[in-house]
């Protein structure tokens, strides 16, 4: 299998078409950098990946090699068949965007995902319906029996990466998250690049 690595560059968004039975390879290349991840039917950009009916499906805060998402169409999307990164991902987190930031502070304009998400789509021409909460891999929400959570760096390694199977024809969009300001990509005020690979 030789198929080309495709980057994400820092700060920014990138999507891509992968179909039914390939896999997603996502490779957190210099080993902090959160990737905000979606994903679309890609003949109904209306039937996306959905944490929160993902979540019934697996039955914890995230899932383990083996598990799949979920659309909100409650079919399978995306099943998680290899992990070397930890298993340690987010699915609580709505994307950043202009607004969170300008909430820590910032009072100009703010690289975010959600524009990264819209950037990403409008390259191959297409718009997404709405800004679905994310699958959140690498980002580190550790929660509490008490119900707290907080924001930590990511336990990944560089090159470590998530293996995902297309369970549809899809549309897939990636962010590499900007966040500089709360600690969840590592060294702050370092956003880096990732990469990914659509394998057959
Ligand atoms: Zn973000």
């Amino acid at each position: 299998m030789s198929a080309s690595i495709i980057t994400i560059p820092a700060r920014s968004g990138k999507a891509a078409y992968a179909e039914a039975g390939q896999r997603i390879k996502v490779i957190n290349t210099h080993g902090q950098q959160v990737v905000d991840t979606w994903a679309f039917r890609r003949d109904n950009l209306k039937e996306f990946m959905s944490m929160e009916h993902s979540r019934p499906n697996f039955m914890r805060i995230r899932p383990r090699v083996g598990e799949s998402f979920f659309s909100n169409q409650r079919r399978p999307i995306l099943t998680v068949e290899e992990d070397t990164s930890g298993g340690v991902h987010d699915t609580l987190m709505a994307a950043c965007d202009n607004p969170r930031y300008g909430l820590l502070g910032c009072t100009e304009y703010h690289d975010n995902c959600t524009d990264n998400l819209s950037a990403g789509m409008k390259e191959l021409g297409l718009e997404e319906p709405e800004t679905p909460s994310p699958l959140n891999l690498f980002m580190n929400i550790p929660w509490t029996p008490d119900g707290e959570l907080s924001w930590e760096e990511p336990v990944s390694t560089p090159g470590s990466y998530i293996l995902l199977k297309a369970e549809m024809d899809l549309v897939i969009a990636f962010s590499a998250c900007p966040q500089d300001i709360l600690p969840i990509n590592g060294r702050v005020g370092k956003p880096t690049e990732a990469h990914f690979q659509i394998l057959d």
